[in-house]
């Protein structure tokens, strides 16, 4: 089955996360889907998802980026275990 973004944008939510929709002048757009602090992606071991939906043509290929991302966010998250990580900061033990 296929997923809508607010499907996408409901599981990263829930997930602690954030995705944000970026459309830019030239009509082309991206989502950036950041996991919470002290977490990174399950799938990328990073801390941030990123891929294009929309071309400077203002061609819009969404279901198949959502579809691209889903599959990543599903894997879920981790800790992030990088020692002096710039993302995270000071982490509480
Ligand atoms: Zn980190």
């Amino acid at each position: 089955m296929a997923y809508t973004e607010q499907q996408m944008i409901a599981v990263v939510t829930a997930l602690g996360g954030t995705v944000e929709v970026r459309k830019y002048e030239d009509k082309s757009g991206d989502y950036l889907i950041d996991a919470p602090k002290g977490s990174v992606w399950s799938a990328t071991h990073t801390h941030a998802l990123r891929e294009d939906f929309a071309n400077s043509a203002g061609f819009s290929w969404k279901p198949k980026t959502v579809a691209s991302l889903m599959t990543d966010v599903l894997c879920g998250i981790q800790k992030c275990d990088e020692t002096d990580c710039d993302m995270c900061g000071e982490v509480e033990l």
